[in-house]
């Protein structure tokens, strides 16, 4: 849970850009998250481990699950989810 990214996220990182903003808008999720400084606009593009490991809080969560925003993810997990509650019953 306190990995999951969202499209849309508005978040906190902890360092303050130049710009004097700390906020930052999630704009794509893939192999590497890229993100709209609140501040000035600028764009920039982190792998995930790094983001996450920069982010300091979700200010905002993006209003779609990961799981919608990224159709593929979503049907990966719903088959490892539908494994797993076969394999408790
Ligand atoms: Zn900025």
């Amino acid at each position: 849970m306190p990995d999951e990214i969202r499209l849309n996220d508005l978040v906190e990182m902890r360092k303050k850009h130049p710009c004097g903003s700390a906020n930052w808008k999630v704009t794509r999720i893939g192999a590497d998250i890229k993100m709209r400084c609140e501040g000035c606009g600028r764009v920039v593009m982190l792998d995930r481990v790094e983001f996450l490991r920069r982010r300091k809080r979700v200010i905002t969560p993006g209003p779609d699950a990961p799981e919608v925003t990224l159709g593929l993810v979503s049907r990966d997990k719903e088959a490892a989810q539908a494994e797993i509650n076969q394999n408790v019953e």
